[in-house]
């Protein structure tokens, strides 16, 4: 899919005031830091359409964004960040769990986590309540500049063995690199193809 046009639409934390048309809208989200803005940024050709926060965990807002007049891409606040209080987590928590059950225009999510790192408790735990919810996912890989090839490989695969302890199959997956782009047409394509057969499905 070639990116056209990618325009900021609106923040909140309500999900009630998230945009009512019927566009579809996929989600981004994963622990902060983990690589989220510089993705979104790289997917969508845009220096700085996501903020890449200095302070993580600082933006705690729900942001459309508006790809090629036809579907919105999601950017969800970072979870997990120690620095944010109990309380804001409480609440964060909430509207993200909001978001997930009651957004109808939402068609996938994709969890972003940093490939160096074994599988993290908040990230598994994420992913299961997202299956228990039945919304779909896929993981995005990020940061595999970081690593060679090989290692690569073993670290998806170390993922694969963790999750498949719990999964009857592994999700949907993405390695990325925001650096040298690697897997952004993947990631635009696997989108591109659900958008055309909502499209299908709506005729
Ligand atoms: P966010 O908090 O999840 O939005 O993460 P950011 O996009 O702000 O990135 C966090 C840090 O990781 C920044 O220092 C980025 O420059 C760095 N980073 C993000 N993506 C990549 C990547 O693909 N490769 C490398 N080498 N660094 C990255």
């Amino acid at each position: 899919m070639l990116i056209k046009s990618a325009e900021f639409v609106m923040s909140n934390s309500d999900v009630a005031k998230c945009p009512k048309n019927r566009l579809p809208e996929y989600a981004f989200i994963g622990r902060s830091n983990v690589g989220k803005s510089s993705l979104i940024n790289m997917l969508t050709n845009k220096k700085s359409l996501a903020k890449t926060s200095g302070r993580p965990g600082k933006t705690q807002l729900i942001n459309h964004f508006l790809i090629n007049n036809n579907w919105h891409l999601v950017d969800l606040p970072g979870y997990g960040y120690a620095r944010v209080s109990k309380n804001a987590k409480k609440t964060f928590q909430k509207f993200i769990t909001q978001y997930f059950s009651l957004r109808e225009q939402l068609v996938s999510a994709f969890v972003l986590v940093d490939i160096r790192h074994e599988p993290q408790t908040i990230d598994l735990e994420f992913m299961t309540w997202l299956g228990e919810n039945g919304i779909p996912f896929s993981i995005i890989f990020t940061k595999a500049d970081k690593l060679k090839p090989k290692a690569i490989e073993n670290h998806v695969n170390d993922y694969k063995n963790v999750l498949l302890q719990t999964w009857e199959a592994m999700p949907n997956y993405f390695v990325t690199s925001s650096t040298n782009h690697l897997g952004k047409e993947a990631v635009l394509d696997y989108i591109d193809n659900l958008n055309s057969n909502m499209e299908l499905h709506s005729i």
